[in-house]
Formats: C-alpha cells, structure tokens, sequence
C-alpha cells in the first residue's frame, strides 16, 4: 500500500505544529514533528558536555546515542533519550538553540534521515521541519511551506512560553528567532527553504482558526 505524506516546512514559531497537529488529527494522519528529533539530539550533546556547534565534539557522540520516537496514550509524539522520557525537557529555550547548531552539522543530519524517513514508509504522515519537502519527502504528495513575520512569530513564541512558566521577554524571543532563522537558512546542509513545488502559506495577518483553513483548503487541493 502507499502511503500518503504532508510536508510542512518554514521557520520557527510559524505555527506548524499547531497546524500540523490539527490537521493529523482532520486527515487521521499521523504527526511527526521533526525538530523534535533534532531538539533530543541537542540535548543529548548538551548532557555529554559538548558544543553543540563543534562537529568534531558532536560527531564522535552519534554512535553512543539512542534517540526513540513513540505516541502515547494521548496520541502525542514522546521523545526518549535512553528509557528516559524527554518530551518537555527539549522545549527548553537552550535545548532550542542547541538543535539549531547541531542540525547544521551534515553527520547530524545523515544521522536522522532514515529515521523520518521509515515513518513515512509505513504511515500516512503529516511531517514538519524545515527541509521535509526538499530533502526528507521530496515525493510528498502536499508540500506546504508555512510563514510569517519574525515579529509575529516572536510574539507567539513568547506567549507560549509564558503560558509554560518561561520566564523570558519579547525581546530575547525575537532575537532568539532572528538567530535561529538565520542558522537555519545560511546553512550549507539542507538549508530552509521553500520547495518549488511547495505552496506558502504566511500566517502573518490570520488567526489560528483562519490560518488552519487556509492550510485545509490548500492541502485539500494538493491532495486531490
Ligand atoms: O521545529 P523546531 O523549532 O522544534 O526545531 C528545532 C531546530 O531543529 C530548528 O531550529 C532547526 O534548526 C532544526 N531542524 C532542522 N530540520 C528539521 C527540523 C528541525 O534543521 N527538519
């Protein structure tokens, strides 16, 4: 049987999770949030003491790690590192830093492929991250690339965070951001960018409800 594949890719904070999610659960897809993998991965170097940026400390690392994905009850994605349970400490500001340097680094990536990739052999997946629809899933069958402005962005980061008990302000977000996007798409391995065949979607003037009908309708199209 084939199965069918979403790929969602765009910056931080453009809100693809949340869309993602709500969408899995529209299409009865399964949801693979990608950075997720990259955040254990962050986290694991920053356990072993490592600088997440430096290749030739991050490398060496990748055979002793063991990073497992699997759904809960609640049908949400858990992240393990080892047998332990990882999912909230990943979404720590530092762990997000750290996945954005060692996802730069090619090995990294080479690393995770498969991984992403067996999912969509044997599910029908919604996938988000930031190079699915070029490299991961080329073949997806939507691709959608999902934006908004850095401002906006920075704001519902910040939101988020709070409503979590994050102490932080909007200006260490939005500055957090701008760093991140430019790591993200300055990059030499499978930099962020839009796939020519990806549709944009910027979620800049919507709210969540809008800008989820518009992801709908416009994933419907690409589906048919
Ligand atoms: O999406 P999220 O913010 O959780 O991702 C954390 C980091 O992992 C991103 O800043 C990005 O550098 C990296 N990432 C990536 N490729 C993906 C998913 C995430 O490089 N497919």
């Amino acid at each position: 049987m084939k199965y069918k594949s979403i790929a969602i890719d765009g910056p931080s904070g453009a809100g693809k999770s949340t869309m993602a999610k709500k969408l899995a659960e529209e299409l009865g897809f399964l949801y693979v949030d990608t950075g997720a993998i990259y955040r254990t991965l962050g986290l694991f170097a920053l356990n072993m003491g490592a600088d997440p940026a430096a290749e030739e400390e991050v490398k060496p690392l990748l055979p002793q790690i063991s990073i497992k994905m699997a759904y809960g009850e609640d049908g949400l994605q858990h992240m393990y590192l080892g047998e332990k349970d990882v999912t909230l400490a990943i979404r720590q500001p530092e762990v997000s830093t750290a996945a954005s340097k060692v996802s730069a680094i090619p090995a990294v990536r080479a690393f995770l492929l498969d991984m992403q990739r067996d999912m969509a052999k044997t599910n029908n997946v919604i996938m988000d991250g930031r190079d699915i629809g070029t490299v991961v899933l080329p073949q997806a069958d939507a691709k959608i690339f999902l934006d908004a402005s850095a401002e906006a962005r920075a704001q519902r980061r910040y939101a988020e965070l709070l409503e979590r008990g994050v102490d932080t302000d909007y200006e260490t977000v939005l500055r957090d951001i701008r760093e991140r996007d430019a790591r993200d798409t300055g990059r030499a391995a499978a930099p962020l960018r839009k796939a020519e065949d990806a549709v944009s979607v910027d979620t800049t003037n919507y709210s969540l409800e809008e800008s989820f009908q518009l992801l709908l309708q416009t994933v419907r199209e690409q589906l048919a």
